[in-house]
């Protein structure tokens, strides 16, 4: 890894914050609420209040402006070119065409370990430090998201 995530760590955390506490704001303006399969599959793998979550499909996954943040998102495949879903709170954003009960059940973990964690301010500065210590594939709360995807509703 060309990039030091764990050394940028404390200068980025917080803009990652901020960008995500914004991001999830948006999709909750902008996304859909779920339907009952949806609400049902938020609730089976452990959502609180699915009634909260709200999708919004994109093109593409929003990439922030800032460029040390950018390359931290990019250099980690948190938002690299195989990243199709992407969770901000209760915000889901989910590519276009790639929206599936298996990327859903994924999503919806990390919804619960938000919830779990409080606030996007507790949980994505946890998230990061698994990310930069022992990478996405080995973070565990991806470990955790993975183990509770389901193939179907
Ligand atoms: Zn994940």
């Amino acid at each position: 890894m060309t990039f030091n995530l764990l050394s940028a760590l404390p200068a980025i955390t917080p803009k990652a914050v901020a960008w995500a506490e914004a991001q999830g704001a948006h999709i909750t303006k902008v996304g859909q609420p779920l339907n009952e399969i949806l609400l049902a599959l938020a609730e089976s793998v452990g959502v609180s209040y699915p009634g909260r979550i709200r999708i919004a499909e994109v093109d593409t996954l929003p990439l922030p402006e800032d460029q040390v943040l950018k390359e931290a998102a990019i250099g980690t495949g948190l938002l690299g070119p195989g990243a199709v879903g992407l969770t901000l709170g209760y915000g889901v954003y989910v590519c276009r065409g790639h929206s599936s009960i298996r990327l859903l059940s994924h999503e919806f973990r990390h919804v619960f370990q938000y919830e779990k964690a409080g606030s996007v301010a507790v949980f994505l500065p946890a998230y990061l430090h698994q990310i930069a210590t022992v990478g996405y594939q080995d973070a565990p709360f991806e470990i955790d998201a993975r183990s509770h995807e389901r193939s179907h509703a």
